[in-house]
């Protein structure tokens, strides 16, 4: 979410006055979870559709307003909706040639202009995905959202070579282009660039859009259940947001492989492609530093990828000022507290292959770099 503090810091300033550049973060996340606060700064409104946020002068609060571009210039609406012309593994298609790593094999999509179909492959799973874990896509009603929904308003595509928001269309709407992979709360949208899917998916593997997704989707419900918004003048405040975030990769991976997209039984090879990608990121310890260690993200993953059943209720941890992800009238609600679960619904076979196992020394594993998500 490195870029929704891009879009909100001009507003963001103007509530904080801009006396507090270089303050320290007072309560900073837990070294082992990078659990913590939300943030110190104001919640933002998720608005309906139509709308987006500003600051409101008089009452130094965001509020929701008229949106008079409701499309974003260039963007393309993903379908939540649409058929997959490709039947099971998104990825792999053919032999090993080299039998030294599934990697090598033939990819199923073989362009970047094949990414907007990939990712309409994997968008209705993502939507049953969060409608299993809430139960339907209402937000509970004691977060009192404006928008009526979990999901983001829109999934928009960027084709290559496309740059918009920022200035060029207001100063309130987050800059996407096609290296996006951003949830923007000011609008309500996620962003996916088709050169850095393209570039996810051609170095990792279908496992990473999946991660990228969920990730993304984790943002959304973070805003819509009234998370604060994280200071941009206070290090390291993002943290316990992406952490969580990447929790919520973990609980959509499992749930595609409970339900036969991801392979981590047969041969693993979506899992193995997507491990070695997560011991490459995290960011370097320091002021600077919005996302959890390398360490941390490995964790988080596998809070949510562990959990028996609902993975993202076993993320409402990460938050320790309140802030709750889990509905209220939940007996699964604790914040702070390790949640108690549910059983599964009947459609969703209870795994039995789910231990945490990260891989050593993968031989033959992937060198680049993953960018599970970068927003
Ligand atoms: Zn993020």
């Amino acid at each position: 979410m490195r870029k929704r503090l891009a879009a909100l810091t001009a507003v963001g300033a103007v509530v904080l006055g801009g006396g507090v550049v270089g303050a320290s973060n007072t309560n900073p996340p837990d070294p082992l979870f990078g659990t913590g606060p939300s943030g110190s700064g104001p919640s933002v409104p998720d608005c309906p559709v139509g709308q987006f946020v500003t600051l409101d002068q008089s009452t130094d609060t965001f509020v929701c307003a008229i949106e008079t571009t409701p499309v974003p210039p260039g963007a393309v609406a993903l379908a939540t909706d649409a058929a997959c012309p490709v039947q099971g593994d998104l990825e792999v298609a053919g032999a090993d040639p080299d039998g030294d790593g599934p990697q090598e094999a033939p990819k199923t999509f073989t362009d970047p202009t094949q990414m907007k179909t990939l990712l309409e492959c994997i968008l209705p799973l993502a939507v049953e995905w969060m409608t299993w874990e809430y139960g339907s896509l209402t937000p509970p009603p004691e977060w009192q959202s404006e928008s009526g929904t979990l999901l983001p308003l829109n999934f928009y595509y960027v084709p290559t070579g496309v740059t918009g928001g920022g200035d060029s269309w207001a100063d309130e709407h987050c800059v996407y282009d096609d290296t996006s992979e951003q949830y923007c709360p000011s609008d309500g949208n996620i962003y996916l660039g088709e050169q850095q899917i393209w570039a996810d998916y051609n170095d990792h593997g279908d496992a990473d859009v999946y991660g990228t997704i969920s990730h993304e989707m984790g943002h959304r419900i973070q805003q819509v259940a009234n998370a604060h918004n994280p200071n941009p003048d206070v290090p390291n405040e993002e943290i316990p947001s992406e952490n969580m975030a990447d929790c919520f990769s973990g609980a959509f991976l499992v749930y595609a492989e409970r339900q036969g997209y991801i392979d981590a039984v047969a041969s693993g090879d979506d899992l193995i492609d997507l491990f070695v990608g997560l011991f490459e990121i995290g960011d370097v310890l320091g002021a600077e530093q919005t996302h959890g260690t390398i360490d941390q993200r490995i964790r988080a993953f596998f809070v949510g990828y562990n959990a028996p059943t609902r993975g993202v209720w076993d993320c409402d941890f990460y938050y320790t000022d309140g802030v709750t992800i889990v509905p209220l009238d939940s007996p699964d609600t604790a914040v702070g507290q390790t949640p108690v679960t549910t059983s599964s619904p009947t459609t969703v076979p209870v795994p039995t292959t789910t231990q945490s196992v990260i891989p050593a020394g993968q031989p033959g594993g992937p060198t680049t770099v993953a960018d599970l998500g970068k927003g």
